[in-house]
């Protein structure tokens, strides 16, 4: 029987790019082959979560008033630490009841957002590369989505030279991202001022995902939309607990911002999902209280990692710039060969899985980000084998 009718629905789109499907191959085949794999593919932080938030989390799972249901707009405790957290970083304000919002992951809300206030046809600014959420969840709502090139030579910030008067006219809602994934780019706060006055003169929806906010190096300190004047009347941001503090598998993020935009993703999640165990939300306001030192580790230990890293590559013909936040090296690929290609070439003859920067997006052809999610002596592996197999900025051995 033909299986042709239980084909998922329309919105889902095609399957997965090919060039997934062709890495998961090759990962699987060289583990197959018992090749010692050097994954520098994902954002997933390597180390342990901190030990007084799992404490925390013990202890609150053992208290029998976090066993039912969490409150759907996520517990008073956990959304005042937010905003106080809010207020100790960026010296910005915000209503603990309605503007601040509790959620499965930020990757869960920034899906879930597209759903509450995207229609078919509506138009959305994607730049390009980006973090596939900013353009999958608009895809799934049926967006009309516009790309926006990035550009080395504006250091990739988004340029609004690049949107064209007719286009932003048109436009419901801007997705962003600064420190970035996957360029390892961050803005400079005119960036943010511009921003503010373009979604203020074009009427949009600004959604800014901050979730490097804490991932910054040598005293740098991110911009947080919030920050410039009249940024909350048009927009929201995102943040996660994932990358700073290793806490990826717990699922726990936020959303802040306007509050009429966050009411909208509330109803929608109240048909949807009954929001985080209570237990682990009490465990992030530990987190999210956790002294500075614990970050000051946190960013020296991916510093350390940046730096060792590029003078690595450096002995093989590589200029990487260094980026001043985010876990990411956003690293040029040879001339002649796709981003995909060089992919897999590395794969295949080194055991280093890197991700092709058409991951992100088609503005991410010609380069490969490289995860700083492993010790210096593995990076240095990954390097020492490039240099084996003959692999150099300049030259790359025929594919095989
Ligand atoms: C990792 C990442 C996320 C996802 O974070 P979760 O809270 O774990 O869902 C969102 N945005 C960007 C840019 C990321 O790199």
């Amino acid at each position: 029987m033909s299986l042709d009718w239980l084909r998922p629905a329309d919105r889902l789109g095609s399957l997965p790019p090919y060039v997934f499907a062709r890495l998961d191959e090759l990962k699987a085949g060289a583990r197959a082959k018992g090749v010692d794999l050097i994954d520098l593919g994902m954002g997933n932080p390597g180390g342990p979560t901190p030990a007084p938030v799992v404490e925390a989390a013990i202890a609150a799972i053992k208290d029998k008033n976090n066993h039912g249901y969490p409150p759907f707009e996520g517990t008073a405790g956990f959304r005042s630490t937010i905003t106080d957290w809010y207020y100790r970083r960026y010296g910005v304000t915000l209503d603990p009841d309605g503007e601040a919002l509790p959620l499965m992951g930020s990757k869960e809300g920034l899906g879930h957002l597209a759903m509450a206030y995207i229609n078919p046809g509506d138009v959305v600014l994607v730049p390009t590369p980006s973090y596939p959420a900013h353009f999958r969840g608009p895809a799934i709502a049926g967006a009309d989505i516009h790309t926006i090139q990035l550009k080395a030579e504006n250091d990739w910030v988004l340029d609004f030279n690049d949107i064209p008067e007719e286009l932003a006219k048109r436009a419901k809602v801007l997705y962003f991202n600064y420190p970035n994934n996957p360029t390892g780019a961050t803005a400079p706060r005119s960036f943010f001022e511009e921003v503010v006055a373009f979604g203020r003169k074009h009427q949009i929806l600004l959604i800014h995902d901050l979730c490097y906010a804490e991932l910054a190096f040598e005293g740098y300190q991110p911009t947080s939309l919030l920050e410039i004047p009249g940024a909350k009347d048009i927009s929201v941001e995102f943040h996660t607990l994932s990358k700073t503090y290793n806490m990826a598998g717990w699922r726990v993020g936020f959303v802040v911002g306007n509050r009429h935009v966050i009411q909208g993703l509330r109803t929608l999640k109240t048909n949807l999902d009954y929001g985080i165990f209570s237990a682990l939300q009490t465990a992030a306001e530990t987190a999210l209280n956790l002294p500075d030192q614990y970050l000051e580790e946190v960013q020296q230990r991916y510093l350390t990692r940046r730096d060792f890293l590029v003078k690595a590559l450096a002995t093989l013909g590589w200029e990487v710039t260094k980026p001043e936040a985010t876990m990411y090296l956003w690293v040029p690929c040879p001339s002649e060969i796709s981003a995909a290609d060089f992919a897999f070439l590395l794969l295949q003859k080194t055991g280093v899985v890197v991700t092709p920067g058409t991951a992100f997006g088609e503005g991410g052809e010609g380069y490969v980000r490289i995860s700083l999610i492993a010790e210096c002596d593995r990076l240095g592996e990954a390097v020492e084998r490039f240099k084996q197999a003959g692999i150099r900025y300049s030259s790359v051995p025929a594919s095989v």
